[in-house]
């Protein structure tokens, strides 16, 4: 038919409904192979309705019923569970947003590549627990990966044209989150509902928390080494609370090309759907004189612990990466639980680091993917057993 074919994994997030939005305004333009989404069935139906996807898909098999009730007669083939987003992931597709949250998205991400789709990567926690084997997997199949998170868009916008060579130094924003003008004694008693509260994203529950404790900065300082394949110490974060300059990128000669735009992630989305060209956006124009403004300063690690912890894990290596997500993301379903407090998430994390330390055959394993994620279920475990033990 000519069109082209894409997918959305997570299609029902904050991350898949801007790809929806994009999608929409254009759809003559598409094949819609799958849609995938979890407990948003309503959402789920109707876009996969409206976008004449091939098939939905939802991640849990108890809502598959929902899910067959609301498509029964639209033509829409309906699955559920793991497995069916996987398969769902090698079917033929040009075009793949893997917009999932947490290592679930890892496996369809791997096998879109597999499959020689382009890969739209929003789910950082690919990079952060598989990054040498995306990467790789990616390079046998001679697959484009397009960075979505905002700050590695902007960065992948600054080099091209560019010799890798010439790049000194990368420099990521961050807004510093719901708390960064909150005295460091207060932040011990931050609440979810005030850690839920972005200052100036509009993002799923989860990365909302992660920006406001760095969590969500350190796996993209970990993210920028793996996709850009620049060493530790040539990365930087620069808290910048107007979140309008995304990244920097810093040459050899000096000059620091900087990108900005409003924060509206249909920005990062509409690139690495159209990439290489660039089209047309609805995206907020900036006025720079309205603005007036931008204000930087280096993060305090006393403040922010997962920023340290991101440095220590790259320096370990290995599977480390997938220890510290595994369990970052049991802290955090801690503090959405009311388990543990916001400050306890960064301590945990360094204990679950600690204590498999010592693992050397689990943190020096080859990257496969059984070996990612059985230091990912070792991960889970340990922090797990923190978390009950934490009061
Ligand atoms: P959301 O929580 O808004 O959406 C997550 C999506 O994944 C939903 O479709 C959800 O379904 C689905 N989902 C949840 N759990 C599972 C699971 N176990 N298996 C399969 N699918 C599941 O997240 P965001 O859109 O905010 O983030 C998505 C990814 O993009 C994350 O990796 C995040 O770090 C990254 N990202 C997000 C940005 C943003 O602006 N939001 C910016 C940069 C990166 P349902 O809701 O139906 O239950
Ligand atoms: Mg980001």
């Amino acid at each position: 038919t000519g069109k082209r074919r894409i997918s959305i994994f997570g299609a029902t997030g904050s991350i898949g409904q801007s790809t929806v939005d994009l999608i929409r305004r254009d759809s003559e333009a598409y094949d819609v192979v799958a849609l995938t989404g979890g407990k948003n069935i309503a959402q789920l139906a109707k876009d996969a309705v409206d976008l004449r996807a091939n098939i939905a898909i939802t991640a849990h098999e108890e809502n598959l019923d929902q899910l067959k009730d609301a498509l029964f007669g639209s033509g829409v083939e309906v699955a559920a569970g793991q497995a069916a987003i996987e398969e769902a992931a090698t079917r033929p597709c040009d075009w793949v947003m893997s917009a999932i949250v947490g290592a679930a998205g890892l496996l369809p991400g791997l096998r879109a590549l597999e499959s020689r789709a382009t890969l739209a990567l929003a789910n950082k926690e690919s990079l952060v627990t598989a990054g040498p084997l995306i990467m790789a997997t990616a390079h046998a199949h001679h697959s484009q990966i397009l960075p979505v998170d905002s700050e590695h868009s902007a960065v992948f916008q600054g080099i091209v044209g560019e010799d890798m060579d010439a790049v000194e130094r990368i420099i990521i924003t961050a807004s510093g989150g719901a708390f960064r003008d909150w005295p460091l004694e207060k932040l011990a008693t931050a609440t979810l509902a005030q850690a839920s509260a972005h200052p100036n994203w509009d993002m799923g529950q989860r990365i909302t928390i992660d920006s406001a404790s760095m969590f969500n900065k350190a796996l993209e300082v970990i993210e920028t080494k793996e996709f850009f394949q620049v060493s530790p110490d040539q990365i930087e974060v620069l808290v910048h609370p107007q979140s309008l300059v995304h990244a920097l990128v810093g040459f050899n000669d000096g000059a620091l090309m900087a990108h900005l735009g409003a924060p509206d992630m249909r920005h990062a989305i509409g690139y690495a759907l159209h990439w290489p060209e660039r089209r047309n956006l609805p995206v907020e124009r900036l006025d720079l004189a309205t603005v007036a403004k931008l204000e930087f300063r280096a993060p305090d690690e006393t403040r922010y612990p997962a920023l340290r912890l991101a440095r220590e894990v790259m320096a370990a290596g290995g599977l480390t990466g997938a220890v510290f997500n595994a369990a970052k993301e049991i802290a955090l379903d801690g503090f959405i639980a009311g388990q543990i407090g916001f400050m306890d998430m960064a301590g945990l994390v360094e204990d679950t680091l600690t204590q498999l330390d010592g693992d050397t055959s689990l943190i020096h394993a080859a990257m496969t993917l059984d070996n990612v994620l059985a230091a990912d279920q070792m991960g889970r475990e340990v922090a797990r057993r923190l978390v009950a033990t934490n009061n």
